[in-house]
């Protein structure tokens, strides 16, 4: 059997027939109709006016700015994160201020934040924004976290890239905040290679966005500029790739959750493993397939058992390391962090690709199996 990755991308299809297209009618540049389609299309999606970035730190980036993210601003964040999350913050020259999880949805706690916002406002100094993280395909609990931010008047980025396709009490991940960012990097539950998108039910701001993310050009043809742009736009070949994934987003869903469900069938005699949290205020992708390892109970470290899976041909991971705890951003502040460098610390990512066959995933859970010294189980 072949080595078996984390996550990697799986097309559906139809991509190959829209990159066909762009390339007969020559359209291999940051203009053509496969942006303005993906753009449309997923704004048909979501419900909420959308523009196609690079990346999906890019989008984080044009979303700050749109929030008013200056030199000097503090932004609060969550911080149990992939760096991009928060990265953007200091390219706007502000500081981030991290929140700690919590433990029931491994997303930003609405207390510790309430708490942070109250403290705050008793000092006056107010964050300018909040990033809030919707971690491995499972919204936030975003009812009290905007209740929070409205009372102080703090905006809200939804950073949606590991959760595209996830709901909130039956409203999609993205549309909850004041602007969201996707990412469709090659590990997300669609790809375009590289790419993202900003969405906000704001349109002039997402037209904004389209302009900074253009260079931010003037009308007209000369090359004259007013404000500070970016090159910041995907390609039209790429936003083909997008247009045949979204066709299959909820495929994709359907079954990174059946590999997420049937890990955790498989290990249910297993003591000291434990899927994260599925709330019961939305649809958890499992984006990824993420798991605490009791070292007690399981007889096995959280990095014991990475070993043991890469010495059998599986690659996994631990979950992000927080950003309070990271060397970049040490010094910054936080509120709490024990919850979220506890997941850390005992938090691993089992392979969830949405191509993964069903012999794969016998192999994985095989492996743990073996690593954790319990008899391999035989079943359908
Ligand atoms: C992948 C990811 C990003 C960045 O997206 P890119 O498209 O790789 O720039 C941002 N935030 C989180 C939480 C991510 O997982």
């Amino acid at each position: 059997m072949n080595r078996i990755p984390l996550s990697v991308p799986h097309m559906g299809g139809t991509e190959q027939q829209f990159i066909d297209e762009a390339f007969s009618a020559n359209w291999l540049s940051t203009v053509g109709p496969n942006i303005a389609g993906f753009e449309r299309e997923f704004e048909a999606r979501l419900g909420v006016p959308a523009v196609a970035t690079a990346s999906g730190t890019s989008a984080i980036h044009l979303g700050l700015r749109l929030l008013g993210v200056q030199a000097g601003d503090e932004v609060f964040c969550s911080t149990l994160t992939f760096a991009a999350s928060a990265n953007p913050i200091r390219y706007l020259g502000a500081e981030p201020v991290f929140l700690d999880s919590d433990c029931r949805t491994w997303n930003l706690d609405p207390a510790v934040l309430r708490r942070a916002l109250e403290h705050r406002a008793g000092t006056k100094t107010l964050p300018r924004a909040l990033v809030v993280v919707h971690l491995y395909g499972q919204c936030a609990d975003m009812d009290p976290i905007l209740e929070a931010c409205n009372r102080y008047r703090v905006p809200v980025l939804e950073d949606a890239a590991e959760a595209l396709g996830a709901t909130y009490r039956g409203r999609p991940a993205g549309t909850l905040g004041h602007l969201a960012a996707f990412s469709f990097n090659g590990n997300k539950i669609i790809t375009t290679t590289g790419g993202g998108m900003l969405v906000s039910a704001n349109r002039a701001w997402v037209d904004k966005a389209r302009f900074w993310a253009t260079q931010a050009r003037d009308p007209g043809i000369a090359y004259e500029h007013s404000e500070l742009g970016y090159n910041y736009r995907i390609s039209n070949v790429l936003a083909g790739i997008g247009r045949g994934q979204l066709h299959v987003l909820d495929l994709r869903v359907k079954q990174r959750r059946a590999i997420a469900f049937r890990y955790r069938d498989a290990f249910d005699d297993l003591p000291g493993i434990t899927l994260m949290p599925q709330a019961a205020y939305g649809l958890h992708t499992n984006w990824l397939s993420t798991f605490l390892i009791d070292e007690e109970e399981f007889g096995l470290s959280r990095n014991q058992l990475i070993a043991a899976l890469d010495r059998a041909g599986i690659e996994s991971r631990p979950v992000w390391k927080p950003m309070h705890l990271q060397p970049l951003y040490a010094g910054a502040r936080c509120y709490g962090g024990a919850v979220a460098k506890d997941l850390y610390r005992c938090g691993i990512c089992l392979p969830s690709s949405s191509s993964l066959t069903p012999a794969e995933q016998s192999h994985v859970i095989d492996q743990v199996r073996l690593a954790a010294a319990v008899p391999i189980r035989r079943s359908a």
